[in-house]
């Protein structure tokens, strides 16, 4: 099956897209850390759906970091001098079929980091290398003004919840189930914002 095109994506094929772009790329390097791409998204999910998470929890973990893969900007290096904001062309890839529970997760992942960092005095310990690099290129912990602003979201429970899901899925060599398990999933994620009759 030929996968759909990015300008023609519907409710009903943007599973199988999505599928495809973990096929074809998500073999590609998490760069800094000893997972693929695919392995640390299907990690993170299969964390998530382990510990009992609701399905826009696991959803949202499965595809936080899609925006490595449609992102004009390109995808992270260690050598990178700016970031080069994922998170936000993730969100945008998405936010058609999906709630905003999920795209909220998404688009917030990376700032959640910088807030968990500002808020809980143990977290910065339990980042990876790779993750304390692009870090400082995110502008480092939040200040107190913008973590009172962070505060305000209606997901940010939902959001720091998919952040420690998005750090504990970095481990060489977890066995999880593969993105086709994802699909039944993803699909009643997408029926019950886009309406089962599609669009
Ligand atoms: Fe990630």
């Amino acid at each position: 099956m030929s996968a759909p095109a990015r300008d023609n994506l519907t409710s009903k094929n943007i599973v199988a897209f999505l599928a495809d772009i973990f096929e074809r790329r998500g073999g590609e390097e998490y760069l800094g850390e000893p997972v693929t791409m695919a392995e640390h998204m299907l990690q993170g999910a299969h964390l998530a759906e382990q510990q009992g998470e609701a399905e826009a929890i696991i959803v949202a973990t499965l595809l936080h970091d899609i925006g490595h893969f449609t992102s004009e900007f390109g995808t992270f290096s260690m050598n990178d001098t700016k970031d080069k904001y994922h998170e936000v062309a993730g969100g945008r890839v998405l936010e058609r079929f999906f709630p905003s529970i999920v795209t909220d997760c998404v688009r917030q992942h990376v700032a959640a980091k910088r807030y968990i960092c500002a808020t809980d005095p143990d977290y910065f310990g339990q980042l990876s290398e790779a993750s304390i690099h692009s870090l400082k290129l995110q502008g480092g912990p939040m200040s107190a003004a913008e973590v009172a602003e962070f505060e305000k979201q209606p997901n940010l429970r939902e959001i720091v919840r998919v952040r420690h899901l998005d750090d504990a899925g970095k481990v060489a060599g977890m066995a999880t189930p593969g993105f086709e398990h994802y699909m039944p999933m993803l699909q009643r994620v997408v029926d019950a914002h886009c309406g089962a009759a599609g669009g």
